[in-house]
C-alpha cells in the first residue's frame, strides 16, 4: 500500500534512479514531493504587450504578418506579429527548427521577454494554443534532475496520491481563517489555474508552515509547563551574604529580572525562562545568582557556552565570584583527556560538583548529572530548540534559563524562542560610555596610529580582529589574523601582542586569553573566536579589518568585547566596501550602539535568513513562510497551535488524528511524547 510517507519510488514511473535524483534534493518520500514547492511561476496568460513593463516576461498572441527569416551565421530566427494594434518582432536563438511549424497568416502564441526599446519579444517557448496551463510552476533543481522532470513526477504523485491528503488542522481554525482544503493548498501550489487561485494556496501553506513549527514549541512549552520540575528553595540567609558581597550594585533591571527567575525556580513547575539583554547589560551576575540559590538548595547546576574561550572565562570568572561561597566548578570540553574526563564525569555524577561549565559536551551521551537543577544556556541564540530539549532531558526537568543579548524583533522571537517566558535587562550598568566608532579605509589607518598608541601607552589593551585565520586562496582582499600579527609585530616592536584563533587548541587558547586577562599583552589579534562572551574590562580599543564582511549583529557583539569599563572605548571598523549596501551598513555602526536598533537594520538589509551570521540563529527554514514578511500569519498560528496544545489529551482525540499524522510526516520536527 502507498502511502505518504512512502518513498518516492515506491509511485508509478518513478524508479530507482529518479529516487535517487530526488534525494539530492532532499527528496525522499511522496509526501516531501508533495511539498516540494515552486519557487516561482511562468504566467503564460495572453498579455496586451502595450501594457505590459519593458523587461517582463510575457504571453502574447498574434497573427504571424512577416517572415519567419532566419539567419543561420548568428542562428536567429525572427518573424513579425499583429498583435492589437502592435506589430511586434519576436526572435529565438539556436531554434532553427521552428521554422517548419511557422506560416504565414497563422495565430501564433509565444512567451518571452519583451523588449521595448527593440519592439522585439526574445522568445523562449512557442506555446500550444489549445490545452495549455497558465501558470507555471518552476522548481528549484540541480544538474541530477531537471525542473522539467520534477513537475513531472509531481503530477504524477498528485495524481495518485491526492485521496491520501486529508485536511489536519482542526475545523475550527480552517473556519476562523478562511483556509483553502489541504487537497486544493497541494494542487494549486502546483499547478494553479490563476495567480490568485495560487495565492490563496500560498495563503494556507504558509498557516501551515508556521503552524507546524509551533505545534512543536508549544508542545515542548507547554509540556515543560506542566512538569513537576525541580524546586529550589533557596537559603536566603546564604543568598543574602552573596549579593551583599558582590563588588557592585545591580541595577534595577538585573534586580527584576533575578526576582523572576528566582520566583520561577520556587514554583513546583519547571522554568523555562530566557534572559535577554544587550551586550555588556550584565546577564552572567544574575546567572550566578539563580546558580548559587539552587546550589544553596542542594542542587546541581551547569552552564552550556558555544565556545571553549567563553566556557574557560566563565569558570575562571565565576569561581571568583564564589570564592568563599564553597561551589565546586567543573570544566567540561571536548578537549579534555580522557583520564580527566572519566574523573570529571564521576565528581559530576556522584554530585561533588555544583556547577559544571561546558560546550556542547554537556549534553553528550556519557555524562550522568547528579540533581540537575538548573541549566543556564549562555548565548542561546547559538543554539537550536532541540539541543535546549536535549540538556534539559539530561537533567530531571530542571529549571532552565537562557540568555541572549539578541534583541530580535517580537515576530523572530516568537519563532525562536516561542516556547519560553521572557525576562529583559534594558539598562546597562551606571557610568558607561558608549564605544566611539569610527569607520576607516584600510589606507587611512596609519595617519589615525598616533592617537592608537596614545591608548595603549596609557595602560589600555586592544583587540585586532580579522576574519580569516590564514591566508588562503579564493578569499581575496581579506585579511588573516597571522598576517596581520606579523604586521603589527613589524610596527610595534614595543608592545607584547598575543594571537588567538579557532584552530589552536583549548589549552592554548586558554593560555592566551589568560595572558591577555592578565595584561600581559597589549594587543591580541584574534579570529571571531572572541566575539561572544569574552570579557575583560581593561580592554577598551578594538580594530576590526574587512568589517563589511560581517554581518551588523555580528559587529555589534565584537564591539561590545569593549567599553565594558568605565573609561571611554574606540572601535575602528577598517573596511572598503564596494556596494551602497555595505557604506550603508558601516555608517549604521558609526550612529548607535544600540542592540535592537542594529538588529533591525541588519534584517532590512539581509533578510531575516542570515540575521546571526551562519546557520545559527535557532530560527527554522520555512517551506514558505517568511516571519518577517509573513508577522501576522505567524501570530495567529502561534496562538491556535498553543489553544491545541492547552487541551487535555489532544494527541488521543479522535478529531486530532490526521494532525498528529501529519506531524510525523515532518521530519524536521520530531515530537516528544
Ligand atoms: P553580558 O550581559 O554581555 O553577558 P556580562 O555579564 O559579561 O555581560 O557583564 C559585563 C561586565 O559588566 C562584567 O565585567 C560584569 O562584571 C560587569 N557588571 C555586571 N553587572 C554590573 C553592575 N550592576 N554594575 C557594574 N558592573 C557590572
Ligand atoms: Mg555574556
Amino acid at each position: 500500500m502507498v502511502r505518504l510517507s512512502s518513498p518516492v519510488n515506491k509511485l508509478d514511473g518513478v524508479g530507482i534512479k529518479k529516487a535517487r535524483a530526488l534525494s539530492t534534493l532532499g527528496i525522499k518520500t511522496i509526501w516531501d514531493l508533495l511539498t516540494y514547492f515552486p519557487m516561482r511561476y511562468n504566467d503564460f496568460r495572453i498579455q496586451n504587450p502595450a501594457e505590459a513593463p519593458n523587461n517582463a516576461k510575457i504571453t502574447i498572441q498574434g497573427k504571424l504578418i512577416q517572415g519567419p527569416y532566419i539567419n543561420y551565421r548568428t542562428s536567429r530566427l525572427k518573424f513579425r506579429l499583429q498583435v492589437n494594434q502592435d506589430r511586434i518582432w519576436v526572435a529565438f536563438f539556436h531554434r532553427a527548427y521552428l521554422m517548419k511549424k511557422l506560416h504565414k497568416g497563422q495565430t501564433i502564441t509565444v512567451y518571452g521577454r519583451l523588449e521595448l526599446e527593440y519592439h522585439t519579444l526574445q522568445g523562449t517557448a512557442l506555446l500550444d494554443s489549445q490545452d495549455r496551463q497558465l501558470v507555471k510552476a518552476v522548481y528549484p533543481s540541480n544538474r541530477h534532475i531537471s525542473k522539467k522532470n520534477i513537475r513531472k513526477i509531481i503530477a504524477k504523485a498528485y495524481s495518485q496520491c491526492h485521496n491520501l491528503i486529508h485536511d489536519y488542522l482542526p475545523s475550527w481554525v480552517k473556519r476562523k481563517y478562511r483556509l483553502e482544503p489541504e487537497q486544493e493548498v497541494i494542487h494549486n501550489m502546483h499547478f494553479p489555474s490563476s495567480v490568485r487561485n495560487e495565492q490563496l494556496a500560498r495563503r494556507t501553506a504558509i498557516f501551515n508552515d508556521f503552524f507546524l513549527y509551533q505545534m512543536k514549541l508549544q508542545s515542548i512549552r507547554f509540556k515543560n509547563k506542566k512538569n513537576r520540575g525541580a524546586q529550589i528553595k533557596p537559603n536566603y540567609a546564604l543568598l543574602g551574604k552573596f549579593m551583599g558581597g558582590l563588588p557592585f550594585s545591580l541595577t534595577a533591571a538585573q534586580r527584576k529580572c533575578t526576582g523572576e527567575i528566582i520566583h520561577d525556580m520556587e514554583a513546583p513547575i519547571e522554568m523555562n525562562r530566557l534572559l535577554q539583554g544587550d551586550v555588556g547589560s550584565g546577564k552572567t551576575i544574575v546567572a550566578a545568582i539563580a546558580i548559587y540559590a539552587a546550589v544553596t538548595s542542594g542542587y546541581q547546576t551547569a552552564i552550556m557556552v558555544p565556545t571553549s574561550v567563553l566556557a574557560e572565562q566563565h569558570a575562571k570568572s565565576l569561581s571568583k565570584t564564589f570564592k568563599g561561597f564553597g561551589v565546586n566548578i567543573g570544566l567540561l570540553t571536548s578537549d579534555l583527556s580522557i583520564l580527566a574526563k572519566r574523573n570529571l564525569l564521576r565528581h559530576i555524577a556522584n554530585g561533588d560538583i555544583d556547577l559544571v561549565i561546558g560546550t556542547d559536551a554537556l549534553i553528550q551521551s556519557d555524562i550522568k548529572y547528579h540533581r540537575l537543577g538548573l541549566a543556564v544556556i549562555d548565548e542561546q541564540h547559538r543554539f537550536g530548540v532541540d539541543q535546549r530539549q536535549a540538556l534539559r532531558v539530561k537533567g530531571s526537568n530542571p529549571n532552565m534559563l537562557g540568555m541572549t543579548a539578541t534583541p530580535i524583533p517580537r515576530t523572530l522571537a516568537i519563532t525562536a524562542y516561542g516556547d519560553m517566558d521572557v525576562s529583559v535587562i534594558n539598562q546597562l550598568p551606571s557610568g558607561r560610555k558608549p564605544v566611539k566608532t569610527t569607520w576607516m579605509r584600510l589606507k587611512e589607518v596609519h595617519s589615525h596610529l598616533s592617537q592608537l598608541k596614545k591608548i595603549i601607552d596609557s595602560g589600555q589593551q586592544m583587540y585586532v580582529v580579522a576574519p580569516l585565520v590564514k591566508q588562503s586562496q579564493g578569499a581575496k582582499g581579506m585579511l588573516d589574523a597571522e598576517t596581520i600579527y606579523r604586521t603589527f609585530e613589524y610596527y610595534f616592536p614595543q608592545y607584547k601582542i598575543g594571537l588567538l584563533h579557532g584552530q589552536m587548541d583549548d589549552d592554548k587558547k586558554d593560555e592566551i586569553m589568560t595572558r591577555f586577562k592578565a595584561g600581559r599583552y597589549q594587543i591580541l589579534v584574534a579570529t571571531t573566536v572572541i566575539e561572544v562572551g569574552v570579557d575583560v574590562a581593561n580592554a577598551s580599543m578594538m580594530m576590526i579589518f574587512n568589517a563589511d564582511h560581517f554581518g551588523l549583529s555580528q559587529l555589534h557583539q565584537l564591539r561590545g568585547r569593549v567599553g565594558r569599563g568605565s573609561q571611554q572605548a574606540y572601535c575602528w571598523l577598517i573596511a572598503d566596501p564596494k556596494s551602497k549596501d555595505g557604506k550603508k551598513r558601516m555608517r549604521i555602526m558609526e550612529s548607535t550602539t544600540n542592540g535592537f536598533k542594529i538588529s533591525q537594520a541588519d534584517l532590512k538589509l539581509r533578510g531575516t535568513g542570515d540575521i546571526f551570521g551562519q546557520a545559527q540563529s535557532g530560527i527554522p527554514k520555512f517551506k514558505v513562510g517568511n516571519p518577517i514578511n509573513n508577522a501576522v500569519i505567524l501570530e495567529c498560528a502561534q496562538q491556535e497551535a498553543a489553544r491545541v496544545v492547552s487541551q487535555a489529551q489532544w494527541q488521543k482525540q479522535p478529531q486530532n488524528q490526521n494532525l498528529v499524522a501529519r506531524l510525523k510526516l515532518q521530519k524536521d520536527i520530531k515530537m516528544l511524547d
